[in-house]
């Protein structure tokens, strides 16, 4: 028996219940002929959650409790991964996580889910809407779309189609995508994602809105001048070899170059959009040889995402892109020597230095 078969129908419903749910007496649906969307004034029983795992109606989550949503997502609505991995990428380096879902029909959800009971909706919306400016993606959609349902207004804001819908599981719609193993299939075990979801709270959103200067209550205008293409002040140092590199462009290797100088401009600080927009300009100064092309836009993305998502710390100073630019005046390089030349030297050197030391 697997690890699924092993968890019961109630702890599976317990588990989407916390995670896909808002309000307890609507919920949205669809029919699945005509594709038309439309509203059930009922309340979100166990039965409503379990013929939509089972495939037999589709439910639809309004996220929106008042002013608290239990989760936020980015709607994309075409086949195109570069921006919702631009998201989950920018959104990881605030410290939030994200998950990639395929939607129903087409295109991908982004989620992120608040712990306990949930987080305020204006400040988690005014976050997100901050990420997606700053990787040029400010009209995605994200729900819940509103701050706030008014007290008695008789609104209930928008629903999001629910995950794992059965009908469309078994064609790979409506399943989170792994993104961390860069495979980007559908997890084997849904069931062990959700029950591992990184929760994002409310105090994080206040230190980001706080440190970052984010408004609340508005979607802020994005600054054109950030988002594309000017090169800031690095907020750190970077070595010899990516200095060269960016200044002067690169013959081969874009590919690897591109993703050793994302690993260098994520280690220094710089946020996610500008190093996009500093590559980007980067590339332009690029010469491939023998009639090859300069690397594309998303494919500095690619290598851009890959590096932000991980963890690389190298300096990747072995790797044949880095190699050429090396310099010697690096204090890298200097204590490579050094180590280098300490590891070749005869053992009985090495004992008679230490002998000389001890004696002192
Ligand atoms: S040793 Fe060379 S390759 Fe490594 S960081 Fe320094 S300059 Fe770059």
């Amino acid at each position: 028996m697997t690890e699924k078969d092993s968890r019961s129908t109630a702890e599976k419903l317990r588990l989407f219940r916390s995670l896909f749910s808002g309000l307890e007496h609507v919920y949205g649906t669809y029919d699945s002929a005509s594709g038309r969307a439309y509203q059930v004034k009922e309340f979100v029983t166990d039965a409503v959650l379990l013929a939509h795992l089972k495939g037999k109606q589709p439910y639809g989550v309004y996220l929106l409790t008042g002013e608290v949503t239990r989760a936020v997502v980015a709607d994309f609505d075409t086949e195109d991964l570069a921006p919702p991995l631009d998201v989950i990428a920018g959104a990881r380096h605030y410290g939030i996580s994200c998950y990639l879902e395929s939607s129903k029909s087409r295109g991908y959800h982004v989620w992120s889910f608040a712990d306990g009971n949930g987080v305020n909706a204006a400040k988690a919306r005014a976050v997100f809407r901050h990420i997606l400016c700053e990787i040029g993606l400010p009209k995605t959609e994200v729900f819940p779309k509103q701050d706030r349902i008014p007290t008695g207004s008789g609104s209930y804001g928008n629903f999001i189609h629910a995950p794992l819908f059965g009908g469309l599981v078994p064609r790979g719609r409506t399943v989170f995508l792994n993104v961390d193993d860069g495979s980007l299939r559908p997890y084997a075990d849904q069931w062990a994602v959700l029950q591992n979801v990184e929760l994002m709270s409310e105090s994080l959103l206040d230190d980001l809105i706080e440190v970052n200067e984010i408004p609340v209550g508005m979607d802020p205008i994005p600054d054109k001048k950030t988002s594309l293409g000017v090169f800031l002040p690095l907020p750190g140092s970077l070595p010899p070899c990516a200095r060269r590199m960016l200044s002067e462009g690169v013959t081969a290797y874009q590919r690897d170059s591109c993703f050793r100088l994302a690993v260098s401009l994520r280690k220094v600080g710089l946020p996610y959009d500008l190093a996009m927009a500093t590559l980007l300009e980067w590339s332009q100064k690029n010469r491939p040889l023998e009639g090859k092309r300069i690397i594309t836009r998303i494919e500095v993305q690619a290598q851009t995402a890959g590096a932000y998502l991980n963890q690389y710390q190298g300096c990747g100073c072995d790797h044949h892109a880095v190699q050429p630019f090396c310099d010697p005046v690096c204090t890298l390089f200097q204590k490579r020597e050094s180590q280098a030349e300490t590891a070749s030297r005869p053992v009985n050197e090495t004992d008679a230095t230490a002998g000389k030391g001890l004696d002192k």
